[in-house]
């Protein structure tokens, strides 16, 4: 079944607000295993508005439109949409009365008069109620072929889309769709498309697709099946056999597990504490372990040593290996995450020292040059890494790094 996305709104074209919803809409369809061939955006207008669905509704099934069913004399979405497929208007009871009841829950309790227009609604339409506002979402069905409109705002659309639209979206898809996520670290997307490469050029059911994230490396399998258990029978072997390649470089098949959440669980597995000594990073590394929640049970504290002066402070960092090595130096690394250890009683401590730019580089030691040491069961390991890109993208990978490099020496020291 295909589907296709419009977004109606002139402030879109205008760039004036980032189109968030398509991309919503998009990876929900493709969850759904829903093909997506097109998508539209188009402004506040009525004969443009009617062209494009005119078209969508020629190529697709399924077409789904965001935006444009406010109360305002720009919003077009519903006439439109109604004088397209040919259905005239009526005023639904329910919800006028569910837009009374929603000014009388509302501090402005004058209904301004224009907001009527949203109970007026295609005759024989589903009308799907709004929770969050008063404009409500629509489905019109067609000679086969149906027309999904949804408010702009992502507060009211996200909700609808998941309490109402994709239980009527998976009602109409004859077959049920799983699928299933490996995800990656320490390994390129190339890299990773080239182990893969005869499983992908023989794909079919399921499919295998990967996303490249900073550092990371997604991969989906998804499989069609006539029910829940063929579906997840066909996803369950790929995800073996993706496994099997990728030994440690996998750190989760959990969906929504993040990188520091399975660092925090494999912690909290081995019952470890862990401290951060950061220069470049200057806390980013420790915000990301705090983004965890339950991070303190392994986490404590942690170290922004920007400056010489603090690394000597705070870490114990000699002044010699300071003086002779550089501050961004395998060295240094080494000294923070001991000190790191030593001034904490942690387990374990990563540390982080290098050149995020744009200034600083010079041809020995290039802006991009990042150290990161990770101090466990008394032995240090050190590894020289050159990022490149800007310098929020340098300290992103850093971090990314860091946080890898801590799961497999916990995995290297405690599995
Ligand atoms: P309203 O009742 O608020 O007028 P509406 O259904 O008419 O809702 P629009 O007027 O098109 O929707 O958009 C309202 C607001 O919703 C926009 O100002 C914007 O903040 C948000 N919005 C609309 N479309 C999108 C989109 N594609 N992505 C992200 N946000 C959007
Ligand atoms: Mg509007």
């Amino acid at each position: 079944m295909v589907a296709e996305l419009i977004s109606v709104g002139t402030e879109l074209l205008l760039g004036n607000i980032v189109n968030t919803n398509t991309q919503f809409l998009a990876e929900q369809c493709a969850l759904l295993g829903l093909s997506m061939y097109h998508q539209q955006v188009v402004g506040d207008n009525h004969d443009r508005l009617a062209a494009v669905i005119r078209q969508a509704l020629e190529r697709a099934d399924v077409v789904i439109l965001g935006g444009g069913l406010g109360p305002t004399e720009d919003d077009l979405t519903k006439e439109v949409c109604a004088e397209v497929m040919g259905f005239p208007l009526v005023e639904d009871a329910h919800t006028r009365e569910r837009i009374e009841q929603y000014f009388k829950n509302n501090i402005y309790k004058e209904i301004p008069d224009n907001n009527w227009k949203q109970a007026i609604v295609p005759q024989g339409a589903i009308v799907l109620d709004n929770d969050n506002g008063t404009a409500p979402g629509l489905i019109l069905e067609k000679d086969g072929k149906t027309a999904i409109l949804l408010p702009g705002p992502p507060g009211e659309l996200y909700p609808m889309f998941f309490c109402k639209v994709r239980p009527y979206l998976e009602k109409l898809q004859p077959e049920v769709i799983r699928s299933a996520m490996v995800k990656i670290c320490g390994m390129g997307e190339s890299q990773v498309e080239d182990r893969l490469l005869d499983l992908i050029d023989r794909q079919a059911n399921p499919t295998i697709a990967t996303y490249a994230k900073t550092g990371e490396v997604h991969i989906r399998v998804t499989a069609g099946a006539k029910d829940e258990e063929e579906a997840k029978k066909l996803v369950k072997p790929v995800v073996k056999e993706i496994r099997r390649r990728f030994g440690d470089y996998v750190y989760s098949v959990k969906e929504r597990e993040t990188l520091e959440e399975s660092v925090i669980r494999l912690l909290e597995k081995y019952e470890l504490t862990v401290t951060t000594a950061e220069s470049c990073t200057g806390g980013l590394l420790a915000g990301r372990l705090v983004n965890v929640p339950g991070a303190s049970e392994v986490f404590r504290e942690g170290f922004i040593t920007y400056s010489n002066k603090a690394k000597r402070k705070y870490l114990d960092v000699s002044k010699s290996t300071l003086k002779k090595y550089g501050a961004v130096s395998e060295q240094t690394a080494r000294e923070m995450a001991t000190g790191g250890v030593f001034a904490t009683d942690c387990d374990a401590c990563v540390a982080v020292t290098g050149i995020a730019g744009p200034d600083g580089g010079t041809e020995e030691k290039p802006v991009g040059l990042v150290y990161i040491a990770t101090y466990m069961k008394d032995k240090v390991h050190v590894e020289r890494c050159q990022f490149k890109g800007n310098r929020a993208k340098i300290r992103e990978q850093a971090v990314v790094k860091a946080l890898d490099l801590l799961r497999r020496s916990i995995l290297d020291n405690y599995r």
